[in-house]
């Protein structure tokens, strides 16, 4: 570092502690970065490049920031994956020999951001640590703006990133390095970023019991203790600062909750839509009437993870059923609940010390709700309700304490007074008489000066730089006693004047006001320190009123639609009456919505749904998984009855083209996903799958798609809604028990059809798409054509087909094998004799088929087997 100046040294070891941040480096009323840094901020914030000399030959580059704009540039920075280290001057200039100390007071990064305009109101902003011990995989969860912290653990590190990825939508991560390769690996593509920081102090451990010394950590597996550790460790590294409000661990089992995989959580459109990725549009937004900001996020929570407790979430339901009942209390509930701000974020600036007066106005005013809102639970009167009420902590000792020190309409700034009311403290009282006084006194000399020189408009003021003054305009200068005044400033057509007794009285003034400010400063920053330390009192506060905000929601938006509590099946039977999806019917222009019934008991355990495109398939699949979604987090449901069992898992697999990723065919990842599926889904599952078999050729498509359906049927027996276009698997209805065919009505006259959206027994009429086409005007000879080539493929297949399912655990017989191989050759009508021998490459292919054991095989090996085949050919 030889030949820098010592300013430059000094930054040059400042930033030794931050290598992977930008540094603001603090210079005066600016804050500056140099070298790559600068080079970085200059690009990214298109502010100036410039130079600085620093001892050496050439200057280094810097580009600089004005502090009262930081924050605008920071939130930037963070918003495009950066880090920046906020380095301060930490002693008064005035008082420092040589160059000022300075130290970085914190490092802000994409996790840590502590302003809610950065983050969003109604989102939370997670950041999680990930460890791995012994083959176990740790995960901790925490949104440092809200104090929330989550841990929980898995048996693999792709379950585990997946999990966290899909619950939290982290911005930032931290912990193990191979770990972190899998979170990124998973977000590519994604269009989200996850800043990823390795972490593998041993010291870690020793944070985590300075920041929870009540906690009984024996009791928590070790490798979640260490996942804790990890963010502990590096958000007290990063904040520096007391994470007062980070007070409690919420350990949970994920088997506590029904699982559900990103694709389903996105093709349910549980919390965003597909097409856009917007709120608007998802079953979230259409559940969303709550009242605060901490409502709106939990209810994210709930039904990011629908409960396997029947316990817990009959408690909620008879909540809602209480609030939906009793409407005008609910009325009167929702009014005071929109008067409570947003008290985990209030209690988080609480804790960072950047709360002001008025974060604490709001506090008060939300506190003072709590009275009426625990007597309206308690006046509805259900168990849940009152228990909740009761566990309300009114937490008046702090509205109390607020409302005697600090002032009505405080300003935003802590440091210019007008914070504390009079009469609070005796002190300040005394001062502000003084400089009230002295102002006084002002007002008396203006009124005796004009008086005595008689000028009227001779009038006194004051500005910051020069203080208090006198003020007479140039025309009347001239009456102006000599002497008396001295001249301080001159202005186009007044001048100004300070005489000694104003000075002296201006002294005192401004003391007071000075020594006054810091009075106020001090007391409003005990107050804050002394709720600081209340903090789990009005966290848990917060808790509760969050809870109560969602069940009122869940209460409105289900008298608003109509919607019913669900009742629940002992044992496997879902049967719903008149179900309907809840968002279609929301957002259906001419507001009708066809209601369809569910029946999935274990003798119909699958329904194959068949039917043209638009006819309704998939939003009668979707409606029956979002019931049970709505149910299980405790909310009524669209549907004039419903019994219900508990789902552990929703699988959905809906084929469409925009699902490509990295590269990878629609079909491939189809299978994939089959594979999943086979090998994840219980009897209690519920599976969806839209199109199956779509992305391949239709002979092999329509293969694989009665594969899956025979597996499903023999190995998982749990409930499936399938939707297929292939309208010859209706026969599966005769050979597989627990399968019933279904399909969307849809009633053709002399001007068009007409989709009717109502679910019926039985397969759709086959012809249907070449009807389609015959209304479009098609010319005679293709659509004669097209019934005649179905024809031919119908019944060739339906053979095939059923000798596989007569006998499914031997080799299909050979003839039918060759039916179904010839017909690929077919020219003009399928059944007939192919043209062309087969060659010797199709007969050793032909001789593979019928030694294959086809019911030994996973839909993947399936898939594989034919690929080669495919070569082969
Ligand atoms: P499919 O999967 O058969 O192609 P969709 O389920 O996508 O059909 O439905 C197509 C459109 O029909 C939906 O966008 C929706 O607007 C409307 N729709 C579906 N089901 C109903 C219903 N039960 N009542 C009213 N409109 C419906």
């Amino acid at each position: 570092m030889a030949g820098y100046t010592p300013m430059m040294e000094q930054y040059l070891a400042v930033k030794a502690e931050a290598r992977d941040a930008l540094l603001f480096f603090r210079l005066g009323d600016f804050y500056e970065m140099f070298f790559e840094d600068a080079l970085t901020a200059a690009r990214e914030l298109d502010i100036t490049l410039t130079g600085r000399g620093a001892g050496q030959e050439e200057r280094v580059p810097m580009c600089g920031v004005p502090y009262h704009a930081a924050e605008g540039y920071i939130a930037k920075l963070i918003e495009k994956g950066y880090k920046v280290a906020i380095c301060e001057q930490v002693e008064d200039p005035k008082a420092s020999k040589g160059v000022v100390r300075r130290e970085i007071v914190r490092i802000v990064t994409p996790g840590t951001v502590m302003e809610s305009r950065q983050v969003g109101e109604a989102l939370n902003n997670f950041i999680v640590g990930v460890a791995e011990l012994d083959g176990r995989f740790g995960v901790s969860a925490c949104d440092l703006t809200t104090g929330e912290l989550y841990v929980t653990s898995f048996a693999t590190v792709r379950e585990a990133v997946k999990n966290v990825l899909n619950v939290y939508k982290p911005v930032e991560a931290v912990g193990d390095p191979a770990a972190l390769a899998i979170v990124e690996q998973e977000t590519r593509g994604s269009g989200r970023s996850v800043l990823c920081t390795e972490r593998t102090s041993p010291e870690d451990l020793a944070w985590l019991g300075r920041q929870f010394p009540d906690e009984p950590w024996p009791h928590h597996e070790e490798v979640r203790r260490l996942a804790v550790a990890r963010l502990i460790g590096y958000l007290s590294e990063t904040q520096k600062r007391s994470l007062a409000h980070l007070r409690t661990v919420k350990a949970y089992d994920p088997q506590a909750y029904m699982a559900l995989d990103a694709f389903t959580r996105r093709n349910l459109e549980l919390t965003e839509t597909v097409r856009d990725r917007s709120r608007k549009g998802s079953l979230l937004w259409l559940l969303d009437r709550t009242r605060t900001a901490m409502g709106a996020r939990l209810l994210k929570r709930w039904i990011d993870q629908p409960l396997l407790d029947r316990d817990a979430v009959e408690q909620r339901l008879e909540a809602v059923e209480a609030l939906h009942r009793d409407w005008m209390r609910r009325e009167e509930l929702r009014t005071e609940l929109g008067e409570v701000y947003d008290l985990e974020r209030l209690v988080g600036r609480i804790a960072y010390g950047t709360a002001n007066a008025r974060d604490l106005n709001a506090l008060k005013a939300s506190l003072q709700r709590v009275p009426a809102v625990q007597s309206l639970c308690r006046e509805i009167g259900s168990d849940p309700l009152t228990h909740l009420a009761d566990r309300l902590d009114t937490c008046s000792d702090i509205s109390d304490a607020i409302e005697q020190a600090i002032a009505e309409d405080p300003p935003v700034s802590v440091r210019e007074g007008g914070l504390i009311r009079s009469g609070f403290d005796h002190k300040l009282d005394e001062l502000r008489e003084a400089s009230r006084n002295g102002k006084r006194w002002i007002a008396e000399l203006e009124r005796q000066e004009r008086e005595a020189t008689g000028i009227k408009s001779l009038k006194i003021g004051f500005n910051k730089v020069f203080g208090y003054y006198l003020e007479v305009t140039k025309a009347n200068l001239g009456s102006l006693p000599e002497g008396r005044y001295e001249r301080k400033q001159t202005l186009a057509n007044a001048e100004r004047f300070v005489t000694p007794e104003l000075k002296e009285k201006e002294a005192l003034i401004l003391e007071a006001e000075d020594r006054m400010v810091d009075l106020e400063y001090e007391t409003f920053v005990r107050l804050r320190d002394e709720i600081a330390g209340k903090i789990p009192r009005l966290q848990q506060l917060a808790e509760g009123l969050s809870a109560l905000d969602v069940l009122q929601s869940f209460a409105e938006v289900s008298a608003e639609r109509r919607y019913t509590r669900p009742e629940w099946s002992c044992g496997y039977e879902m049967r719903i009456e008149d179900g309907r999806h809840p968002v279609v019917e929301a957002v259906t222009e001419n507001g009708v919505f066809i209601a369809n019934d569910t029946e999935l008991t274990p003798e119909s355990a699958i329904l194959l749904i068949t039917g043209p495109n638009m006819a309704g398939k998939s939003t009668y699949m979707r409606q029956v998984a979002i019931i049970s979604i709505m149910a299980q987090i405790g909310c009524f449901v669209p549907a004039k009855r419903a019994e219900l069992p508990f789902i552990d898992r929703i699988f959905t697999r809906i084929g469409a083209a925009d699902d490509l990723v990295g590269g990878q065919s629609t079909f491939m990842v189809e299978m994939k996903d089959i594979q999943v599926m086979t090998e994840q889904a219980t009897e209690r599952s519920l599976v969806i799958i839209d199109e199956l078999g779509r992305g391949t050729s239709t002979d092999e498509g329509m293969a694989i798609a009665q594969a899956v359906i025979e597996y499903v049927h023999h190995h998982i027996k749990c409930k499936a809604l399938v939707s297929t276009h292939f309208h010859e698997l209706a026969h599966l209805e005769t050979s597989l028990s627990s399968l019933r065919n279904g399909c969307m009505a849809v009633k053709e006259s002399a001007d068009g059809v007409t989709f009717l959206r109502k679910l019926v027994p039985g397969a759709a009429d086959s012809s249907y798409g070449i009807y389609c086409a015959q209304l479009a005007g098609l010319p005679d000879d293709i659509v004669s054509r097209a019934y005649s080539l179905l024809d031919g493929r119908t019944s060739a297949i339906r053979e095939t087909a059923a000798a596989y399912s007569e006998a499914p655990s031997k080799p299909p017989a050979a003839e039918s094998q060759q039916v179904v191989q010839l017909s690929m050759f077919a020219e003009s009508k399928p059944d007939v004799k192919p043209v062309k021998p087969a060659s010797a490459a199709q007969q050793k292919l032909m001789e593979k088929i019928r030694k294959l054991d086809v019911m030994r095989m996973t839909p993947l090996q399936a898939l594989e087997w034919l690929n080669d085949a495919k070569i082969q050919l």
